[in-house]
């Protein structure tokens, strides 16, 4: 076979796109890894809208790790202390509907929770939902999206009306400010970052602030570089506000005629003069006047977010208070512009369309409006009220569920909570009490393994068929093109087959992904994410699309590279969908709000939940490194990512390390009220005085006592209910040989 298929990376919401071809092929040498076995051949899709050819190393390396550790076949055992056995997927499936069936008569289907992930392809999610809110009536379904942009989600419904990045990547290339805060785009979404840089050196008059604690890559190639003090985000954001007030940058007429509350956020900001807010931030007036400055002069300003801003326990309030400079600027609904948040995985965008999240139905719908609910019910056949109108448990809430003992049946797939969750000791102990646990992955071994009585084998990307969303919309087929492992399934062939056992036949009558994908884009239709006008077979011959993608009522074939859609038809009154070919939301300045005005949200400034005192005197910052994924289920069993970062650390400023003792590499203890942990050192002034960093990759089979969620806390934002993991206060001990 020396077919080429185009796919998309699995690994970072950028969402590249790739052709894939087999590892022997005619007249050339076989492909081959690093230890001499046959690899897939991995190249980037010139033809991909987003990414245009350009691949990280993380994508171009993904074909090594496809046959590495993988999970073969269903395995039980009875409790945590056995060996695992190997089972038929008959037996597997027996032992699963039974016990569902018996926590659902004894303790109720709210004792159900499944725990899944933005690896899934939207297929998986959408089953995933049908079976769990659906058919069994328990809302526990949260992801590790959670974990990742659930406060961009909220931001985005609070001020718009409706979840969606507006914007797409062309505005990299269109802006003249781009405003980068809270995320190191160069290591963690690099290709974006290279149309970004490219752009920005080619454009000498373009403007690109970042603002991080560290002096990351990212930080390395701006304009400005504003180092502000954890926690202290929407400080900066009001005191920038403050200044283009003050200067009378603000575009009275949009705020007039498209926004809404205004006045209370006016009145927030005012508090916030130059001097008061340089001090709490600890920068320069001239640094914060020089942002205001550059955003006020702009005829178009971009912001990009991720991680940073959204992993707080403030992390909506901030999204909000990004969106407000837009807001108050008119910076949104036109080239170059607007606010964007960068989502971490390949499809945790198909997850929010999907209902990926505890709060969350079908189609961008909440679980909380009746009308949501019936909607839901009547496509999946349920009778009315079904669906419980209470939001599920979130993944924490799983976590304090299972010290409870409220949680009968933990379902876990395609993630790693046992290296990623907050507070790991917490987590763990959690996880020892599960009565009941499924695992779901298709690596193994991995750290959550060990915490599970069943073993299910996944297939992953490229040996299953569905789609993924990227951070700008555009919605990509990922076609299969190599068979799974030994007995290998894909997730939603798993959780529809569990669906079936348990008598609901015909919701799972799905003969393949593509009839899975036909029925969840039916809940799309006048939604938000209106992606009617998307079928597999559409998305083979149209390649990737942005949504919304409305049913145009036309037919596609092979020949057109676009639906043909008439002014009429771009300017439907039935919805508030935008004009389908359109790049952008809010195009025609209307949200998705009951007034159709965006909505100011007034935030003062909360700061950290974990401050550093005299005990536990530095902030912990934790991120990602250019070379690494997640959890290091692939990335740490390929040679190339595998060498660039070969081992965790923590960086510490040369004054804080002067001041304790600390020499380059030597081990530190690094304590904080919930655990200890050893890094060795590296003294840099890329972080601040006060500050320390510590990347988040190593989990316990990696690494010895270097986790650093076993530092973090699990104090989370009261709208996203996502965690603040990228901040708590720890207290740093040198370690000095015997
Ligand atoms: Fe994959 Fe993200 Fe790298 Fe693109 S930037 S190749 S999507 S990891």
């Amino acid at each position: 076979m020396t077919e080429v298929t185009k796919t998309l990376c699995p690994y970072c919401g950028v969402g590249c796109g790739l052709e894939v071809s087999p590892p022997a092929q005619p007249g050339k040498a076989t492909h081959r890894d690093s230890q001499g076995n046959p690899i897939w051949r991995v190249r980037g899709d010139k033809a991909h809208p987003s990414s245009q050819g350009m691949v990280c190393v993380k994508g171009a390396t993904i074909a090594e790790s496809l046959d590495k550790n993988r999970l073969h076949y269903p395995m039980v055992r009875d409790s945590l202390d056995q060996k695992f056995r190997r089972v038929s997927w008959d037996e597997a499936f027996d032992l699963i509907t039974k016990r569902i069936q018996t926590v659902r008569f004894t303790q109720g289907p709210e004792a159900i929770c499944m725990y899944g992930s933005g690896q899934f392809q939207t297929e998986d999610y959408y089953i995933a939902q049908k079976l769990l809110k659906g058919c069994l009536g328990s809302n526990n379904f949260d992801a590790n999206s959670r974990l990742c942009m659930s406060s961009a989600v909220a931001g985005y419904i609070q001020s718009f009306g409706a979840d969606g990045p507006p914007c797409c990547y062309e505005d990299l290339e269109l802006t003249d400010c781009a405003f980068l805060i809270g995320t190191n785009t160069a290591e963690c979404h690099p290709i974006i970052f290279n149309r970004l840089e490219k752009y920005h050196k080619r454009n000498r008059k373009v403007k690109m602030i970042v603002v991080d604690p560290r002096r990351t890559p990212t930080a390395e190639a701006a304009d400005l570089h504003l180092a502000i003090r954890p926690g202290t985000d929407i400080d900066l954001l009001n005191g920038i506000a403050h200044l283009l007030m003050r200067w009378n940058y603000i575009d009275v007429g949009f705020i007039d005629d498209c926004t809404s509350n205004f006045p209370a956020y006016a009145e927030v900001i005012r508090h916030y003069s130059p001097e008061i807010v340089a001090d709490r931030c600890g920068i320069d007036i001239k640094d914060l006047e020089t942002a205001a400055r550059y955003w006020g002069e702009s005829q178009r300003v971009l912001s990009l977010w991720s991680m940073g801003v959204n992993q707080s326990s403030e992390g909506t309030a901030k999204v909000r208070t990004i969106i407000n400079l837009h807001l108050m600027t008119g910076q949104i609904g036109k080239p170059g512009a607007g606010p964007f948040s960068l989502t971490g995985q390949p499809n945790a965008m198909g997850g929010r369309e999907a209902g990926g999240l505890a709060h969350l139905l079908p189609g961008y719908r909440l679980v909380k409006n009746p009308q949501h609910r019936a909607e839901v019910e009547e496509v999946w056949g349920l009778k009315r009220g079904q669906i419980s109108p209470h939001p599920g448990m979130t993944a924490w809430d799983m976590i304090t569920g299972l010290e409870d003992g409220i949680v009968g049946l933990l379902w876990i797939a395609a993630t790693n909570p046992a290296v990623s969750m907050p507070d790991l000791e917490r987590t763990k102990a959690a996880l020892m009490r599960s009565p009941f646990t499924i695992y779901q992955d298709a690596y193994y071994p991995t750290e959550t393994a060990s915490y599970a009585h069943v073993l299910l084998p996944a297939a992953q990307w490229s040996e299953k068929t569905g789609v993924m969303t990227n951070s700008e919309r555009t919605v990509t087929l990922c076609p299969a093109f190599r068979r799974p492992p030994g007995e290998a399934k894909a997730d939603w062939e798993i959780f529809a087959e569990v669906g079936r056992r348990l008598g609901f036949v015909g919701e799972f009558a799905f003969a393949n992904s593509a009839e899975v994908f036909a029925e969840f884009v039916k809940l799309t239709r006048d939604r938000p994410c209106d992606m009617t006008g998307l079928s597999h077979e559409q998305l083979r011959f149209q390649g990737p699309t942005q949504w919304p993608h409305p049913d145009s009522g036309l037919e596609v074939n092979s020949q057109q590279s676009e639906i043909e859609i008439s002014e009429e038809q771009f300017n439907n009154p039935k919805s508030k969908i935008q004009n389908p070919k359109s790049k952008r939301l809010y195009t025609n300045l209307r949200f998705h709000t009951p007034d159709g005005r965006a909505r100011f949200g007034a935030y003062h400034s909360r700061g950290l939940a974990e401050p550093p005192d005299p005990d536990y005197p530095f902030v912990l910052t934790t991120g990602r490194l250019y070379g690494h994924w997640h959890t290091l289920t692939r990335t740490g069993r390929i040679e190339k990512t595998r060498q660039m970062h070969p081992e965790p650390f923590i960086e510490i400023h040369p004054r804080d390390a002067a001041r304790l003792g600390i020499s380059d590499n030597q081990l530190v203890e690094v304590r904080s009220r919930r655990s200890k942990t050893f890094f060795p050192a590296k003294i840099t002034k890329a972080i601040a005085p006060g500050t320390v960093f510590v990347p988040m990759h190593w989990g316990a089979l990696w690494a010895d006592n270097a986790e650093a969620n076993a530092l973090t806390h699990p104090e989370s934002c009261p709208d996203s209910l996502q965690p603040e993991l990228k901040a708590c206060a720890v207290q740093l001990i040198p370690v000095t040989a015997e």
